[in-house]
């Protein structure tokens, strides 16, 4: 029972392929649009995909080239800088049937998803920048950057947290908001650490966090959040070289227990640098044929480990919408009115560990004293008690109509 026959699907990272599949499956055709000339790139970054964005790409029956393209992780343990043990904590929960959390290069997700809807005839169109978006007559016409056009009954921006259809939408929404972080990460090979592989290290370390994960054939896989209070201009990162980041993280970590400053030193690829932000709170999602999903709606701290599952939930969940409900306007509705409570929860939750990542001086201290006798406590709410469940265990099961009413 669908009115829509084609969609533009703006952005092609982690949502808008996701979303194209869902679509097909939906009966809706799609192409999708985006703006970098080939699959991204992304020195350093790889992130978790947790056990709800695996069932969602299950529904999609795209799991399994993704998944593998990672390894499975399933605990974290907490250190503080000093090298006290703070506790563990399960990664993400692991389901009755097994399913576990991932850990993944970043571009090899994007690939991963990119190559699953190629695969199935969907059209990627790359270096298609979007820059104004006209509706008129029941259809939506998109206008990119090298002036070509294209026109369909939707449009689903899935463009990220930069989103350039979030504006289209409602010229007043706010702008992501500064986390008080800066990240980076790498790679190394032929450092030895204490640590096998499935495990996250974190590190509260007394300047900045630091965070390692050994891959099963010994690459050490690293991430530091460093606090900077005023936030940076998005392209002034550009300039610092890695030389520059190399003596300023050995600077901030050089007095922690640990790795992190061995694992800085040995890196020898160039570092990169960005910016932490977040989008918090979008009031409008979607506004006449066009709708934004995925971080372009509501990107959650990196600390969530929980960005990447959320737009993949979102694909699945608003091709199932405008499957199953009339029109494009009652399945955005819909859509937004199932999802929003959840991604909201789960933003805020990302949002007190950020606060607890950026900590000095005495704030570090108490922190660092409550954590011990706090974790139990949080590790059993948190991974297997109804929060936890929530989380991770998340099933949007396909084959049932899409109701207003589910969480
Ligand atoms: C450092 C870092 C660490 C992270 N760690 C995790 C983690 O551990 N777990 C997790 O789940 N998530 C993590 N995330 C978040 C995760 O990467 C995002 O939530 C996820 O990629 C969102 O998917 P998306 O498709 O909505 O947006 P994106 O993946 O950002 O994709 C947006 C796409 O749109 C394209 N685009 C942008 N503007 C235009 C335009 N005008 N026209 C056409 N195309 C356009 C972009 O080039 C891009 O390909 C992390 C993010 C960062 C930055």
């Amino acid at each position: 029972m669908t009115h829509t026959h084609t969609a533009l699907v703006v952005g092609g990272g982690i949502a808008g392929p996701a979303a194209a599949m869902a679509l097909q499956m939906a009966g809706i055709d799609s192409v999708v649009y985006e703006a970098h000339a080939a699959p991204a790139e992304g020195i350093g970054t790889f992130l978790t995909l947790a056990t709800n964005g695996v069932a969602a790409l299950r529904a999609l029956g795209a799991e399994e080239p993704a998944v593998a393209a990672g390894f499975a992780t399933t605990a974290s343990v907490l250190w503080s800088g000093t090298g006290k043990r703070l506790g563990a904590a399960a990664m993400s929960m692991t389901l009755e049937d097994g399913t576990t959390g991932y850990t993944l290069k970043r571009a090899g997700l994007y690939q991963a998803i990119h190559d699953q809807a190629v695969s199935r005839g969907i059209r990627v169109e790359h270096g298609k920048r979007l820059v104004a978006v006209e509706t008129a007559g029941g259809v939506v016409r998109a206008r990119f950057a090298d002036g070509t056009e294209a026109a369909g009954d939707i449009l689903i921006g899935c463009d990220g947290i930069y989103s350039a259809v979030r504006p289209i939408i409602d010229p007043g929404a706010p702008a992501p908001a500064y986390a008080g972080l800066i990240n980076l990460g790498g790679y190394v090979r032929g450092v030895r650490v204490d640590a096998g592989p499935g495990t996250y290290h974190m590190i509260f370390g007394k300047r900045a966090f630091f965070g390692y994960a050994v891959a099963p054939d010994g690459e050490v896989w690293w991430f530091a959040n460093v606090p900077e209070p005023h936030e940076p201009d998005r392209g002034s990162f550009a300039s610092i070289g890695t030389g520059q980041w190399r003596q300023r993280l050995a600077g901030l970590f050089g007095e922690d227990a640990g790795p992190a400053a061995r694992l800085i030193q040995a890196t020898s690829h160039d570092l990169a640098a960005s910016p932490v932000h977040t989008m918090p709170r979008l009031p409008t999602w979607h506004a006449g044929p066009m709708i934004v999903i995925g971080d372009a709606a509501h990107a959650p701290s990196p600390s969530s480990g929980q960005g990447a599952s959320l737009a993949i939930e979102d694909a699945v969940l608003l091709g199932k919408c405008l499957r199953d409900l009339p029109g494009p306007d009652r399945a955005f509705a819909a859509f937004e009115q199932l999802r929003r409570p959840r991604v909201e929860r789960i933003i805020k939750q990302a949002a007190r560990v950020n606060s607890n990542k950026a900590a000095t001086g005495a704030a570090r201290i108490i922190r660092d004293m409550m954590m011990p006798v706090m974790l139990p406590f949080f590790v059993r709410f948190i991974a297997n008690g109804k929060p936890g469940r929530r989380l991770y265990g998340y099933h949007i099961d396909w084959d049932t109509p899409a109701s207003p009413i589910q969480e």
